[in-house]
This record gives structure tokens, sequence and C-alpha cells, in this order.
């Protein structure tokens, strides 16, 4: 029945065309009959089962040269629903992530959902097809490069770039990693060209978007494009640059399987389209160094071996502090003397002083003292952050978002001896309100201003006066757009102790950034002053920092030593045992490593981990890509985690 199908005369000229549904969770390509010859990277509407999916041609073959493969193969045979088939994607971006993809173990399409925008997508009758350009794919792999400067002499370098594609009749594109970012470079790199100039956000609204998409596809004119991570499908054939800044930064990593990060994306993005890489930050990742040090990236300027400060520098030790008031039977304190003495100086000299605080709340942890048990939240077994509520204070869980009352007993001992630990923002928030009860506190931090109009209201707030204190944590850095003359960061040791490779690395960037930021007074308050990373941080010594970081990674195999790959069962303990006995059998010529303990995370689910360590030279290979992915869904596999656990 079938073979008659396929030789009859009614099927001469019908092409099968291969796609990749871009949605959630959707797996593997899909085949569809169709009259139309698509070109790859288009978009077309197919039919999932009673809804019409967006996806992309990746592949189109005469139904001759398939027919042997079809024939064993299950298809859909309904049409695609499509108008034309819009041209959107460039097939160097199509290639792109099927290499992505491959280094992630995932699906294509995990990786289109990640860099696509469906907001933008929706709109495929409004978007102009990409007018084809030529794309020559030179022999020579496209230049990698580094630029360790900081934010001001990193705009400079970018005017530079932009100006010598331009006349090299070259587009650049500027990816970027919040949408702060987007909007702050854009008002800075456009002068003299905003004709040419677009930028594709989340924040910008759908008639924006479509309008930008529009020049992209019809400009003659080479362009600067700025991007976000979900908008890096954006291209055309003209790419002399890919420009990547802030390339350190933490948010460039996704929130949702597979986690990609975007300078992975984006290398093999710029490899694709044969355009030179620029990667860009002070400090530059650790990642990157290691790969200048293997001849993998070159330098773009002479990258500093140490950033030369004007700014008087002071650690203060709190242990000492922690022993004095403890003598003196005084109550703990958050911030220490000296901190608001330099505070109240900047304060009385109408200067702009900022406060960072790692944690959110009154305290990140709480302890029974008759036992030793942490208060957890009981649906995933994450420590509960103690918050100041309304009436009383609260335990809060940051995995969940559960909130319950703080007034409650040990749940293992059954005793009321809870000790809160450690210092929250609303703790720093108190003590600086006694302090400094004439002056307004402007706090940036999750809970507070949740989004980026919220944030950069509050940061509009903060400089238009004079004399004024900002109170923040991390969420605050892109934001900090103009210096201010005093920097304090009252807490930072708790984010030496995460159980994270990379935690000291965020820890540097974080001290370097606001060191970076601030005119004449650094302070930093720290209970570890003998770390590396803190000494380093605060002297500016960027390439010793490396050293040793390096240095202690390559002891434990850590990244970039060796690409990890983590592979987690979840179920009951009976399916997770008989799941991670299963792979470690089916890796076990390929480097697996170990197992993690059984572990519970709450409502009867346990969970596992085991290792796999891969060459990193070595990594993408095939054969384990293939059978990474087709574990069974109780099983997950993450590339290149930024946590073991
Ligand atoms: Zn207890």
């Amino acid at each position: 029945m079938k073979a008659f199908f396929y030789e009859s005369a009614m099927l001469r000229g019908m092409k099968v065309v291969h796609v990749i549904p871009i949605a959630k969770g959707a797996k593997g390509e899909l085949s569809y009959f169709s009259l139309k010859d698509y070109a790859v990277g288009s978009i077309v509407e197919v039919p999932i089962r009673n809804k019409n999916v967006h996806a992309i041609v990746t592949r189109v073959e005469d139904v001759k040269d398939a027919k042997t493969r079809l024939r064993t193969q299950q298809f859909q045979v309904k049409k695609i629903k499509s108008r034309e088939g819009t041209s959107l994607l460039h097939p160097s971006f199509v290639s792109a992530v099927r290499k992505i993809a491959a280094y992630y173990a995932c699906s294509d399409s995990a990786v289109y959902y990640a860099l696509t925008s469906q907001k933008l997508l929706a709109e495929i009758a409004k978007l102009n097809e990409i007018e084809s350009q030529p794309f020559h794919q030179s022999d020579t792999k496209p230049e990698k490069m580094l630029l360790q400067a900081t934010r001001r002499e990193r705009v400079e370098e970018y005017k530079n770039i932009i100006r010598s594609e331009f006349a090299k009749k070259k587009t650049t594109i500027l990816c970027v990693p919040t949408i702060q970012d987007a909007e702050v470079l854009e008002k800075e790199l456009s002068k003299g060209i905003e004709k040419y100039t677009v930028s594709f956000t989340s924040a910008l609204t759908k008639n924006k978007l479509i309008a930008n998409w529009n020049t992209v596809a019809k400009e003659k004119h080479p362009l600067l494009i700025i991007v976000t991570s979900s908008f890096l499908f954006v291209s055309r054939g003209d790419i002399g640059t890919m420009l990547l800044e802030r390339e350190q930064t933490a948010s460039y990593i996704g929130q949702q399987k597979p986690y990609l990060h975007t300078r992975k994306a984006v290398e093999y993005i710029a490899e694709a389209s044969g355009a030179r890489l620029v990667l860009a930050d002070l400090p530059l990742s650790v990642d990157s160094i290691y790969r200048y040090q293997e001849g993998i990236y070159d330098e773009f300027a002479p990258l500093k071996k140490r950033v030369p400060q004007s700014v008087h520098i002071r650690t203060l030790d709190m242990r000492e502090l922690d022993k004095k008031n403890k003598e003196e039977k005084k109550s703990f304190l958050a911030i220490h003397p000296e901190a608001a003495a330099i505070i109240e100086d900047t304060l009385e000299k109408e200067e702009r002083c900022a406060v960072y605080v790692a944690r959110r709340g009154l305290s990140p942890i709480t302890i029974c003292l008759d036992c030793g048990n942490t208060v957890k939240d009981p649906i995933t077994g994450a420590p509960v952050v103690l918050y100041k509520g309304k009436k009383e204070n609260v335990f809060v869980s940051h995995a969940s978002g559960t909130v319950r009352s703080a007034h409650e007993r040990c749940t293992y001992c059954t005793s009321w001896k809870l000790q809160s630990y450690g210092i929250g923002i609303e703790k720093v928030q108190e003590e600086l309100e006694n302090l400094f009860p004439e002056t307004p506190i402007v706090t940036v931090a999750r809970d507070e201003t949740p989004t980026h109009k919220k944030v950069v209201s509050r940061m509009e707030e903060f400089y238009s006066k004079k004399g004024a204190l900002l109170l923040a944590t991390e969420m605050a850095l892109p934001y900090l757009s103009k210096a201010v003359q005093t920097s304090v960061i009252v807490s930072i040791d708790a984010l030496l102790s995460i159980p994270e490779w990379n935690s000291f690395e965020r820890v540097f960037s974080i001290i370097m950034k606001l060191k970076e930021n601030t005119e004449s007074h650094f302070v930093l308050q720290t209970r570890k002053p003998e770390q590396y990373v803190l000494q380093h941080a605060t002297e500016g010594t960027v390439s010793e920092f490396y050293k040793e970081e390096l240095a202690v990674r390559k002891k434990f195999s850590y990244p970039p030593y060796g690409t990890l790959i983590r592979v987690t069962a979840e179920g009951s303990p009976k399916s997770v045992e008989k799941d991670m006995s299963m792979v470690e059998k089916e890796f076990d010529a390929d480097g697996f490593g170990g197992l993690s303990d059984l572990m519970h995370v709450g409502s009867g689910k346990y969970r596992m981990h085991g290792y796999i360590r891969i060459p990193e030279t070595e990594w993408p290979r095939s054969a384990v890509v293939q059978k990474l992915r087709s574990l069974p869904l109780s099983v997950s596999v993450s590339v290149d985690p930024t946590s073991i656990l």
C-alpha cells in the first residue's frame, strides 16, 4: 500500500520537508510532504496534535531520495499549514544550532527555543524575508579575541570596531546580557549612526521589534545590531564581527534546560557565519583566560596583568569586631563602625554611596541550637531565609516561593531554640536606618524591585539626589551607570562557600565591578580576609587571581579542565537506583566517574547525580551525545553545570 503511494504519479515533484518545532519540550525532527520547496531556515506552521506550532525547516529532499528512509519511519502526511514559509533564519544559524545542540547533548528544538524569541516569531506574517546576501564561508577560521578593559574603554573600542566594519561594508552584532545593557549601549553607540542601529530585547513593543526586523531584512547599508540572548537568531549575510559584552556574567547562563551558556552559543554562531568574535569584560571569565593560554583565543589588546586603581581601599576584618562586641556583651553588628564613619563622611559631603549585601531577607540561614538541624523548606529541602514580616518574622523559601510564620519549633527535636545566622539586606537596612535616620535609602533587590522598570526608576531616584544612599544586591550591578564616591561591601563571604566551582570567580567579578564604579573610597567587610580572591580583587592583581584560580581548578579537575556532564535521575528510590545503574553501565567506558548520595528532594521524590568527565578537546563526542540523547525521561543531562549538586 505504502509503496504504491510513493510510486504514484501524483507525488512526482513532491518534496519531503524536515522541520524542527520551536516548542518547549519538543523532541526531534518531524517530516511533512510539500509541493513547495522551502529554503533551509524558513519558518513554517505545522500541525502537531491539535495545535499549530512554529517550526524551522532544516532539510528538504525529493520524495524519491527520501522514500527508502520514509518507508521505515513514522512521519506526518499532513500538509504544512504555513502561508508561504518565510525565510527568516540564516543558514549559518541553522548549522550553528546543530552544533550547539550536540555540545549540550540536547535536541535542536531546545536550542531553537532558547535562542529565538516567541514574541517576534508570532508576528511571522509581518516579517520580511532576509534578502539573500552573498555569504562566503572562507577557508580560514575566523579570529577569536579577548578584550579586557573597563566599561568606558570597551565602549570606545566598540565604536572603533563598528566604524571599521562599516568601512568594509560589514555588520556588527553586539550581544548583551540584560535589557539595561542594551538600552544604555544603544544610546552610547548609535550617535551619528541612528539610522543603522537596531536593537532587539524583550522590553521592546511588538511593533518596534517588527520594524527593527524589517530593517535587518531590507537595509542595504551595514548595521549595528544589539541583541539579548533570545534574539541571537537575528542575522544576515554580512556579519563582520560579533561582540559579547560582559562575557563573564552569570546572567548568560540559561534559566531552563538545557542551561545554554550564551558564550558557547555565540562561539558557534560566529564561527558558522564566518565572523570575528570578540569577548569583552573586566574581569574576563576564567574559562576565556584558559582558552587564551591554550592558544584558542588571541588578545585584542594586550591583556592587563594588574588593573591600576586610584581609590582608597580599606579591608575590615569583622572577626575582631565580633570578638570585641562579645567581650563587651554588645549585640552583633552588620556594619563596622569604621565603615559607618566613611558612609557618614560621604553623605555629609553630599556625595553618593552604594552599600552592597550578598543576601536577601534578614538572615539567610536558621539553625536549631539544640540539635544542629537547619530549618528547611519541606517541598524542595532548601534552607529557608528569615524575612521581616508585617506582624511577625517569616520563613521564605526562594526555591519554592512558600512563606510561613517563623514562630515554630525544630522539626527534628521540637526545641524552640532556633537561631538565625548571616547578614541579609533587611538587617543592613535596619542598621542604616538607625545610623542615618535623616537619609532616605534607595533599595534595589529582587523582592523590592522585581522588574527592569522598577530598578530603572529606583536608580534614577538614586542618581537624582545629592548625598544619596543605595542599598543593593548583585541585581543592581548592570544599572550602576554613573560612578559613586563610596562603595561598601557589607557582606560577600556567604558567596565564597556556595558549592559551585565558579563561586570565587563570581566574587572576584562583583568586587572588581563595584570598585571600577567607585571614585574615592572602597570598603570591604569580611571574616575571611586571608582568601586569595579577596586579596587579588582589592589589589586589582587580575593575572595573579587567574593563576591561583586555574591551579585550584586543575587540582580538582573542575572546568575548564575537562568537560563535566552531570546525569540526574529523579523519582522513587527504587527507580532512581535502577536508572543510575543503567547509566553507570552505559557510560562505563566513557569516563563515568562516580555517583552522588541519594538525596530527598521532598514529596517522596529522590534524586541522584552521576558524573562523566571527558577531556575538553574531545567534547562533543558523537557516540556519547547519541547515548545521552536517548536516555529515558526520568533522567536529565546537564553539560557544564555550574554546580556539582
Ligand atoms: Zn533541633
